[in-house]
């Protein structure tokens, strides 16, 4: 049974609690709180009452579990194996079913449905996004922060809206001389709409191993934002849009740079379809080749060596949650980075720790996304590196943010920027 279609499924999960309260070790929520109702047992005891029928959902208890970040650290730490990212989802989903969907979110996940609306408003919005944002100069990104406040404060920096989405930058299928394999792009909207240096990045480095591109043109938002605010039916809607776009060009594999697409890939669009046999034979068949970037380069096609340039960076790499306990991928990156001639890896305190981004988590809970990010920014000052490696688009945007904040001198990149600029440079010998 599906955790998003009923709070019975987690039963099992709810049962194995034995309320030890090892998760308050490491969930950053708590860290900062320091009330029970942050970390993973108070809430498991919250859905106990609410399955017993001792508390009824209400729209303070729905508030109670919007404060999780999802890192999953509560996982890892516990001793009775509890899955507590399932108990969070089905919770949340259950207070979509029993409550309604905030307006908001409402208004936010239809755009999403509708993609080329959607689309117009990213472009529309791109052109007019002045108004609303003030540059701030930076030599290597182009970041903003709101002029006035719309509830989340006017501290936190933002990409701006690219002139061009990712998509329309490149044909549908990218060729190359002699493919040895044809692999589909997912971009997601952060890298599509925000971030397309990042996407650019990966087709120069998947086009530099030969490898031939598909980037289908009829994807859209890959429904995390969605699933994790409970709203089940367009996470659905979203992961067969998915689904079917990629199927109709095919590939012999898929690849994500960002956390939660591949989490989607990979986890979510099969749970989330477990009810309808044809997406989830198609879903289960999409999961089974679909790779994180870093993932690929280093397991599925071993990225080439010889035309590495130097690039002098002292790095530091942060392991967004949902790559590195979602997926378990956290070797490759640093194998990448440190295969790099030039490039010198200095690891932080903790770069596990989550930063405090979790999507809709930092506008709904600004101030403690902050506290969390300062926690993070501070690690990162003392490893007197230059350059902060991550694997996701979101917690770019949050560590960007915190080192902008703090006065650090400090650029912010995905690690597939630093393996690009590699090959760049390895052609200007
Ligand atoms: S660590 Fe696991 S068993 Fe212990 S209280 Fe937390 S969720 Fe329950
Ligand atoms: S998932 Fe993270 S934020 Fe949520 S309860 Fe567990 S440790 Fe805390």
């Amino acid at each position: 049974m599906s955790v998003y279609n009923s709070l019975d499924s987690i039963t099992e999960e709810l049962h194995n609690c034995m309320k030890c309260g090892n998760c308050m070790e490491v969930c950053p929520i708590y860290k900062e709180t320091r009330q029970e109702v942050g970390v993973a047992r108070g809430k498991i005891s919250l859905v106990q009452y609410l399955l017993s029928g001792e508390l009824e959902m209400t729209e303070k208890l729905a508030d109670r579990f919007s404060l999780c970040t999802t890192c999953m650290a509560c996982n890892t730490n516990c001793p009775c194996g509890v899955r507590f990212d399932k108990i969070i989802l089905a919770a949340r989903a259950e207070a979509v079913r029993k409550k309604g969907l905030h307006p908001v979110k409402k208004i936010a996940f239809t755009a999403l449905k509708m993609q080329r609306m959607f689309d117009f408003g990213m472009k529309t919005g791109s052109i007019f996004q002045g108004m609303a944002l003030k540059h701030v100069p930076h030599k290597s990104d182009r970041i903003a922060r709101m002029r006035f406040d719309i509830g989340i404060g006017t501290d936190k920096v933002f990409p701006m809206l690219a002139s061009r989405t990712l998509r329309s930058e490149f044909p549908e299928v990218v060729k190359v001389k002699n493919p040895k394999m044809r692999v589909a792009f997912f971009t997601g909207c952060m890298i599509n709409y925000f971030y397309t240096d990042i996407g650019k990045a990966v087709v120069e480095v998947l086009k530099e191993n030969d490898i031939e591109v598909v980037i289908p043109k009829g994807q859209g938002c890959c429904g995390i934002p969605a699933s994790v605010n409970g709203d089940v039916h367009s996470a659905a809607a979203l992961a067969k849009r998915n689904l079917r776009a990629f199927e109709k060009l095919g590939a012999d594999a898929l690849v994500v740079a960002c956390s939660s697409g591949g989490t989607a890939w990979k986890h979510v669009f099969g749970e989330l379809l477990d009810n309808e046999p044809e997406f989830k034979a198609l879903a289960d068949k999409w999961a089974g080749k679909s790779y994180d970037i870093s993932e690929f380069l280093i397991k599925k096609v071993p990225f080439k060596k010889e035309g590495l340039g130097r690039v002098e960076r002292k790095v530091t790499y942060h392991d967004p949650c949902h790559l590195n306990r979602g997926q378990g991928v956290n070797t490759e990156p640093r194998e990448i980075l440190k295969s790099i001639p030039g490039v010198e890896l200095i690891e932080m305190k903790e770069p596990g720790r989550c930063c405090g981004m979790a999507g809709s988590f930092s506008l709904v809970h600004p101030d403690l996304s902050v506290q969390i990010s300062d926690r993070k920014t501070a690690d990162i000052e003392l490893t007197h590196t230059d350059t902060v490696a991550t694997g996701c688009p979101a917690c770019r945007l949050q560590l960007k943010s915190g080192v902008e904040n703090a006065g650090i001198e400090e650029e912010v990149v995905h690690t597939i920027q630093i393996l690009a600029e590699s090959y760049k440079n390895g052609k200007k010998k």
